[in-house]
């Protein structure tokens, strides 16, 4: 690539914002460059709770904009991608001396008219002495709502969408840190530093700032420009304990300070249980759980479930940082959900937009505003939106298709067990056919390195979705980490290292 290479856009951040920029834009016919330090959704976006939702809580602080926009965007994202987006009821236990019966009622109700909901069923109240959802509750809990809300595989959203954007054209540059960019006359001048330390420059005309909770360090340590805003790091952790309840549905328990945290059914053995939300001053790199979040999560849990969840229960945890807008709220809990775009663009020099805030469920749209906000200043921007009703790769099935997908992958390929053809179409979709092209058994696919994840897959994810370290395929593009024995997780490495591999599957 010569110095001289031009863009029409660069993206600073391979999270889910930065990768639905590229894929908007590329799609409209701008040239886009995306630059990821480390992996793809390796920052926030694949530490979230999951949830594409409206967010039932924030309507408490009259984010009406928010919730709506979120509502609406739960079947527009159903629709593009069911193989990682699916509805999922969820049971909210009354609970004596918190939020009062009539409050929930309305919020529900609003939470049921605000969204133009199509396909997701409404809100139900449920007597948990008669119901499945009470078995695994205390029984003081006697009455519960149930209402919907959708699931996300939240870092495969993210390659999804680098993947889409590639193939309309964007350079995706992943373990690629942008170290400078300034104003030159031809535009932004960015260095980067690739993998083995390898740098080089670019040019583009516009240049946008998704790097989630580096905003403010890119903001003026890279691009040296003013800060029109400050970011708010807000930390959430997660908690992943052995399967507590036997049916699909999730809870949401409500807590003595206010807090909400969910119980959720997780990769078919497993419930998720989080989150929590304090303020964080440390690396967003470096974030973990800490000891108190993780009592806080079992605490909270325990306050509902019959069998105390224990903190020697837990086979997993994750931590990310919420880069939020700084609305100057005093508790972390209550500062913005909503995102803000600041534009900086003095006359004559190139523009520069960065994002503050926002959703995973929202970035559909925060994409199109961005596009929006650079109409002036990106031609191709000027392009009617298409994202709403363009699949993502291997989401070109219907919205209720995954079982007939998951029947008929079995059926082409009945050496596969039940549970791997699941998990690969719910992985890959309708591109499931491309990744087991030609196979005819088991032994077609390649040694299998450990759980069920095969030579073939691993080509397959090195080849189309930017994986490169073990922890890529273990905890981003897939969770088969929580199946997987350290001394696998190294033989995986290993593997990876090797310049080529076997089994490859047929390129796109
Ligand atoms: C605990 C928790 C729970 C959440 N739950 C939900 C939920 O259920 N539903 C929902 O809708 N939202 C949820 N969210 C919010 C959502 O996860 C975030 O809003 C979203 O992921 C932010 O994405 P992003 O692209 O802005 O940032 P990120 O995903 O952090 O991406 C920014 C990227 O920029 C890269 N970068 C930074 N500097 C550079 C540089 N100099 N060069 C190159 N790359 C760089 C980083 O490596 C990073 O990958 C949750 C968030 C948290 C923390």
């Amino acid at each position: 690539m010569s110095e001289e290479t031009a863009y029409d856009l660069a993206i600073i951040g391979g999270g889910v914002n930065g990768c639905g920029i590229a894929r908007d834009a590329a799609g409209r016919g701008a040239s886009v460059i995306l630059f990821e330090q480390r992996d793809l959704a390796s920052g926030t976006s694949s530490a979230s709770t999951k949830l594409i939702h409206g967010g039932l809580r924030y309507l408490e602080h009259y984010e009406f904009r928010l919730v709506r926009e979120a509502l609406l965007e739960r079947e527009v994202l159903w629709r593009m991608a069911p193989h990682i987006i699916w509805p999922l009821r969820f049971v909210l236990p009354q609970t004596p001396g918190m939020r009062p019966g009539w409050m929930i009622r309305l919020g529900l109700f609003l939470y049921d008219h605000l969204g133009g909901r199509e396909l997701l069923p409404g809100t139900r109240s449920l007597n948990l002495a008669d119901d499945d959802a009470g078995a695994p509750l205390k029984s003081a809990f006697r009455r519960a709502f149930e209402y919907s809300d959708c699931w996300v595989e939240d870092a495969r959203l993210v390659v999804l969408n680098a993947r889409d954007a590639a193939e309309r054209g964007a350079d995706i540059r992943t373990r690629t840190k942008v170290t400078s960019a300034a104003r030159s006359p031809k535009g932004w001048r960015i260095t980067y530093e690739g993998p083995g330390g390898r740098r080089g420059t670019v040019l583009a005309k516009t240049l946008v700032n998704a790097a989630g909770p580096w905003v403010n360090d890119v903001l003026t340590g890279v691009a040296h420009a003013r800060a029109p805003a400050t970011v708010r790091l807000v930390q959430g952790s997660h908690i992943v304990v052995r399967r507590l309840f036997a049916h699909e549905r999730a809870y949401i328990f409500q807590n003595r300070d206010g807090r909400i945290v969910f119980a959720i059914p997780y990769e078919r053995d497993f419930t998720l249980i989080g989150t929590t939300d304090r303020d964080y001053f440390g690396d967003p790199a470096k974030v973990e759980a800490s000891e108190e979040e993780i009592a806080y999560l079992c605490a909270a849990a325990s306050e509902y479930f019959r069998e105390p969840v224990r903190r020697e229960d837990i086979v997993w945890t994750y931590s990310g940082v919420r880069p939020l807008y700084d609305d100057g709220a005093s508790k972390a809990q209550e500062a913005t959900r909503d995102y803000v775009l600041a534009l900086d663009a003095p006359p004559g020099s190139p523009a520069l937009l960065s994002i503050f805030g926002g959703k995973i469920t929202t970035y559909r749209r925060l994409a199109e505003a961005a596009l929006d906000k650079l109409a002036d200043h990106l031609p191709a921007a000027r392009r009617p939106a298409w994202t709403a009703t363009a699949p993502l790769p291997g989401g070109d099935f219907p919205h209720d298709g995954f079982e007939a997908l998951v029947a008929a992958t079995r059926r082409e390929h009945p050496y596969l067990a039940p549970t791997h053809a699941a998990r690969l179409v719910r992985a890959y979709g309708t591109r499931v056919s491309r990744l087991l092209d030609g196979a005819r058994s088991a032994a077609d696919l390649g040694r299998v390195l450990g759980a069920d994840l095969t030579e073939r897959e691993v080509s397959y994810l090195k080849e189309q979705e930017w994986a490169l370290e073990a922890d890529d395929i273990l905890w981003r593009r897939s969770k088969l980490g929580l199946r997987f024995s350290p001394a696998q997780r190294a033989a995986l490495d290993d593997y990876l290292r090797r310049p080529t591999s076997v089994a490859a599957p047929s390129a796109a």
